[in-house]
């Protein structure tokens, strides 16, 4: 088996891992590289092989950052199976299109601003909703815990990850030239006691991993301490008469922000303040959620038999709509803004923020990992003035980072995963990292006795 690391690696976003095992082509994800806006133009359109010779693509979850890609590999001629659990179908679903759809409305924007400026207007979106459509149609489901056949001497079988809903790690059976041996590649591993989500299971009898290092130098704070974190902050901001924005992806943290406010306020923790959900994807992705309560860990299985509804309080709104999205800005606090993109580069998030940045009451929440040169690092670092459409802001808002709420596994989690694998583990690859935290992990690993720990560059090829 060959693999060639063709993303996320020495990175954390873009991440596409191709395998060549019996003559076939398997690819493991295929995300959106995100960064800088000509970067990642290129990055993500030139494909590092032939989407037509693919077999196909076995994908660990929903994240754009995983799935991004999709449609542009469709674009360019791949026509084979798409794997994943039904919940990342559902979640894709709504998913793809959205990010079509925003990249359309983005190179729209960003045409119009350089016509205004006088300069060429002839950026093309990344793909348009078709290409979306056309992935989608690709897709086959395939539950948890249950083995496949992928090709000729290769079965998969999907475990659970505990990162977002529906989120799989994948493990192949692989029988190569009379060799048997298996493979995992551990997506994106979630954490123990998330809310709503089972936690990540422990492999432990697998030849060779492919394994995330986004967090190899943090240690997460537990979950309940994050709770205790948000609950101070709200009512910090509160008190102020202020707005709390929250950029999160539509996916994962939203619904675990929700669910955690809904608690707070059902325990007279916070007063009722409105909490506006205004991402039509992140309205469309609670509906998933609520349709796949069978994937939900005890607690929240628990809430539901009370409570009927996990995602929903009288003070909380959905906005679907452009106009409802605007009302939002004539409101006064204090309330709650959930909005998307989780990394501020797209999406309505940027109208809430050009709006609200400059007000020293209101509060900017950071509940995720932000790449550099994000306007999310922006933010998260307190640059003095960022940009906003291309013109500048002063940041005179507060800006708070809430680590504990990440669905990532935090350095002990990942010591403590790979740890499991030791009796019989002979390589591990690292990937969906920077370079330092790839870097910190593969020590500590080599440290806890792991046998073989490598950190690939981007588009390296290994033979095992
Ligand atoms: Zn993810």
């Amino acid at each position: 088996m060959e693999i060639a690391f063709h993303g996320a690696a020495q990175t954390v976003t873009g991440s596409q891992h191709l395998l060549t095992i019996n003559g076939r082509r398997i690819l493991l994800d295929c995300g959106l590289y995100q960064g800088a806006r000509a970067e990642a133009l290129r990055r993500n359109r030139d494909f590092a092989f032939d989407p037509r010779r693919l077999d196909a693509v076995l994908l660990s979850h929903a994240h754009i950052d995983h799935s991004g890609n999709l449609p542009n590999l469709v674009q360019d001629g791949f026509r084979g199976p798409i794997y994943a659990t039904p919940a990342t179908r559902d979640l894709c679903e709504y998913m793809l299109r959205d990010s079509a759809r925003i990249q359309e409305s983005d190179v729209a924007f960003y045409n119009k601003k350089a016509a205004q400026r006088g300069e060429p207007a002839n950026a093309e979106a990344l793909y348009t909703e078709a290409d979306a459509a056309a992935a989608l149609a690709l897709f086959q489901t395939r539950p948890l815990d249950r083995p496949f056949e992928v090709a000729p001497g290769v079965t998969a079988v999907f475990r659970e990850a505990g990162h977002i809903l529906g989120s799989a790690m994948v493990v192949l059976d692989i029988e190569e030239a009379g060799r048997r041996f298996r493979f995992a590649f551990s997506g994106d591993i979630g954490r123990m006691g998330l809310p709503i989500l089972r936690d990540p299971v422990f492999l432990s009898d697998v030849d060779h991993v492919i394994m995330e290092s986004t967090y190899g130098t943090k240690t997460h704070r537990p979950p309940a301490e994050a709770a205790a974190e948000l609950r101070t902050l709200v009512q910090a901001t509160v008190a102020r008469g202020g707005k709390i924005i929250v950029p999160a992806f539509a996916v994962g943290r939203s619904q675990e922000i929700v669910y955690e406010l809904h608690k707070m306020i059902r325990e007279r923790l916070i007063p009722p303040i409105p909490v506006f959900v205004d991402s039509p994807l992140a309205v469309n992705a609670s509906q998933v959620f609520k349709e796949h309560a069978e994937l939900f860990d005890e607690e929240t299985q628990a809430l539901l038999r009370h409570n009927g509804d996990a995602f929903g309080f009288s003070s909380l709104t959905y906005t679907r709509s452009v106009e409802e999205s605007k009302a939002i800005n004539d409101q006064h606090g204090p309330l709650v803004i959930i909005s998307a993109s989780g990394m501020c580069e797209t999406g309505r998030i940027l109208h809430h923020l050009r709006n609200n940045i400059g007000d020293p009451r209101n509060t900017v929440l950071i509940v995720s990992w932000q790449a550099p040169h994000t306007l999310g690092r922006r933010l998260a670092d307190r640059e003095p003035e960022v940009k906003i459409f291309g013109e500048w802001y002063k940041l005179r808002a507060q800006v708070a980072t809430i680590n504990g709420l990440s669905g990532h596994a935090g350095r002990d989690l990942l010591i403590r995963w790979a740890a499991a694998l030791k009796p019989r583990v002979k390589n591990v690859f690292l990937v969906h990292g920077e370079p330092e935290s790839s870097a910190a992990l593969a020590e500590a690993l080599r440290a806890e006795g792991l046998p073989q720990v490598h950190t690939p560059a981007l588009h390296a090829a290994v033979e095992i």
